[in-house]
């Protein structure tokens, strides 16, 4: 009815999708969800987490080798892997 096809207008122009392509959450402010207004405002790039957040480094203390597998880089990761081997036998 009437109604209903008000009701939808008003809904879809009051909840837009976040710009960026794979998001898919509602716009918080210029066009970008609340997560990626944010990433914006602070980094001036809403993709910022893509780029850097993704590298993590080994949890030696002191190793600031990039990680690899298991929470260590990939010398402390075969050192880890060959004590495993050593327990298990
Ligand atoms: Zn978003
Ligand atoms: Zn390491």
């Amino acid at each position: 009815m009437d109604d209903d096809s008000v009701h939808i207008t008003y809904k879809s122009k009051r909840f837009k999708l976040c710009k960026v392509e794979y998001c898919g959450n509602f716009t918080f402010g210029l066009g970008y969800c609340k997560h990626h207004y944010y990433k914006f405002k602070r980094y001036d790039n809403p993709l910022y987490e893509k780029d850097k957040a993704e590298i993590r480094f080994c949890q030696v203390e002191g190793c600031n080798n990039i990680h690899v597998a298991k929470g260590y880089c990939a010398k402390h990761y075969s050192k880890f892997k060959r004590q495993q081997a050593k327990m298990s036998e």
